[in-house]
Parts: structure tokens; C-alpha cells; sequence
């Protein structure tokens, strides 16, 4: 079975981008999520972008022979994996030239000064369809997301800072409070709430898994609610049977030492419905004695300390 996050990132992946602002953020979120870039003698910029996702893959190579005004070189590969259950892993190799320059400009890679541009790329991102598409490559590029059954858990990482501020920067813009931490040498944002995480996947447009994703939830709520009264009402049963217990013992145990006759009539009825029946609760007993739960408990409080008076005397 594909993991979840294999199954989300294969549906974002055929996700229908029209607009081609977006296709340049997505790509340019992508490439600096997955991709390591790579110069030649003549300062041209190249980059491998890997993952372990085939859709992925195919979408980079998509948007980048797309946006690229002429031909360039590409070249794919695929290192099958010798484990069971590991994925296989894609490289792009996208060969520098000229042409390539071209394109890393516009996706904001190199700034006006023929600099790297490490992470900042505001210039892609002044409209929000925009800073959705650039979510949504960072997401299909280094995120993941646990199947709901399990604990709720997305998140996104990268060993780049500048390009994980802008992450959390943009997170913000949106409403999400993303928690930060490092692993190993990555800067990861999560997200932990259902709520947040299922409006994170709707906005970068993983629409259909969603539905799954919802009535897993709305399963797991009833049951986990389902769970806390069953829980709730054993512990307050368990509790009635425990005083129950204490109360049918000490009150034999006066009884031994002390006739029941010389009980005020009060306590003799009390102690008698407590003995006849053990298994009832303070309001069955109430109702049994035909007075208040206060003052069965009352009762039963002043025939245990009695019994336990009486102990202390023989002592
Ligand atoms: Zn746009």
C-alpha cells in the first residue's frame, strides 16, 4: 500500500495548473525543495532535482521544458530500489546553458546581479493563487503527511533557512501557525491540527483525498468519544462497586460486635438496604429508603465511623 503522503502527492501532481505565474512559483518551490544546483565553467546554472515520486518527477520535467523558451537537456533517472517496500528514486538532470540562465532568472534564482538568490522570492509571490502553487511545490517537493487513522501530522522540510522563513512567512499569510523544529540538518514546519491540516490540503488543491481523509477523522472523533464515556461510566462504576464494598464490610464488621437492635432506627434501615443490596448505587439506595442521596450517604458515612470506632477501641 502507498503511503499516504505518496497517495496526496500523486493527486497534487496532476493537479490542472493554468495560470503560468503559478506554473513559475510551483516550479521555483519545487526546485529549491528538491533539486541541487549544479555550474559549469560558463557560470551557467543546471540543477538534478530528485525524488521518490514518478508523478513528481514527471510534472517537474513538464513545467520545466514548458517554461523554458527553446530546447534544452534533460535527462531522467530512475534508481529502482533493491527493497521490498522502498520506492524508487527519479533524478532530473537539467544540463546548464544558456537557456537554463534564462529560466533560473525568471524563476528568481539568479537575482539582478548574477548572484544566487537563496530563498527570497518574493518577486513570484505578490499574488495568492501564486503563494498556493508555491505551497503546493513545496509540499509535492518535501512535505508529507500522515493517514489520518494514525496521529494527525504534516509537514515540510528543507535544509535551506531563507527558503524555510519564506515558508513560514507565507504559512502566516494564510492563517496557518505552523510549529517549527530541526531534524538532523532540516528546518521542518508541522502542522498538528486536523482542522489546519485538512484547509492545508484543500488550498494546494488535494481535493479528492480529502474526502477520505474527512471521514477517517469523523470516524475516529465518534469512536475516541465513544471510548471517553465508556471509559467515564467504568470508572464511576468501578468507583460505586469500591465504596460498596468498604461500606457492606464495616458495617458487617460493627454488626459483629454491636446488635443491629441498638441502632437508631435510621441507621439500622441504612444498614440493612446496604446490606441487602451491594451492588446498588447511592441513588438505587435513596430511592430504595425513600429519602435523599445526601443522606444515605450521610448514613452509611456514620456507620462506618462507628465501625471503625469501635475497631479502635478494641485496639
Ligand atoms: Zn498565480
Amino acid at each position: 500500500m502507498p503511503s499516504f503522503s505518496m497517495e496526496v502527492k500523486n493527486e497534487l501532481a496532476h493537479f490542472n495548473e493554468s495560470n503560468i505565474c503559478c506554473l513559475y512559483a510551483e516550479l521555483s518551490a519545487l526546485l529549491r525543495m528538491g533539486g541541487t544546483f549544479v555550474l559549469n565553467m560558463r557560470h551557467h546554472l543546471g540543477i538534478n532535482f530528485s525524488t521518490e515520486n514518478a508523478a513528481v518527477a514527471r510534472r517537474v520535467l513538464a513545467f520545466t521544458k514548458g517554461l523554458c523558451i527553446g530546447e534544452i537537456n534533460t535527462e531522467l533517472i530512475v534508481r529502482r530500489s533493491r527493497r521490498l517496500q522502498k520506492n524508487n528514486y527519479y533524478t532530473i538532470r537539467v544540463l546548464p546553458s544558456k537557456k537554463t540562465n534564462n529560466l533560473f532568472e525568471k524563476l528568481g534564482f539568479i537575482d539582478g546581479n548574477g548572484g544566487f538568490n537563496m530563498g527570497k522570492d518574493g518577486a513570484l509571490l505578490s499574488k495568492y493563487c501564486c503563494k498556493e502553487a508555491y505551497l503546493r511545490g513545496a509540499f509535492l517537493g518535501g512535505g508529507s503527511v500522515n493517514r489520518p487513522d494514525g496521529g494527525y501530522h504534516l509537514e515540510i522540510s528543507t535544509s535551506n533557512y531563507e527558503f524555510f522563513c519564506q515558508l513560514d512567512v507565507l504559512l502566516g499569510q494564510f492563517g496557518f501557525s505552523a510549529g517549527k523544529t530541526m531534524r538532523k540538518e532540516n528546518y521542518v514546519l508541522y502542522l498538528k491540527e486536523s482542522e489546519a491540516i485538512i484547509s492545508f490540503l484543500r488550498m494546494i488543491g488535494a481535493s479528492q483525498i480529502l474526502e477520505e481523509f474527512e471521514s477517517v477523522r469523523n470516524l475516529k472523533e465518534v469512536r475516541n468519544q465513544v471510548n471517553r464515556l465508556v471509559n467515564c461510566e467504568t470508572a464511576n462504576l468501578q468507583k460505586t462497586v469500591d465504596a460498596s464494598l468498604r461500606q457492606v464490610k464495616n458495617i458487617t464488621e460493627l454488626l459483629k460486635r454491636d446488635s443491629i437492635d441498638k441502632l437508631p432506627d435510621t441507621l439500622r434501615k441504612a444498614a440493612r438496604a446496604r446490606i441487602e443490596n451491594p451492588d446498588a448505587s447511592l441513588s438505587e439506595l435513596a430511592q430504595i429508603l425513600g429519602i435523599g442521596k445526601s443522606g444515605v450517604n450521610h448514613r452509611l458515612r456514620k456507620l462506618e465511623a462507628m465501625a471503625r470506632s469501635l475497631k479502635e477501641c478494641e485496639k
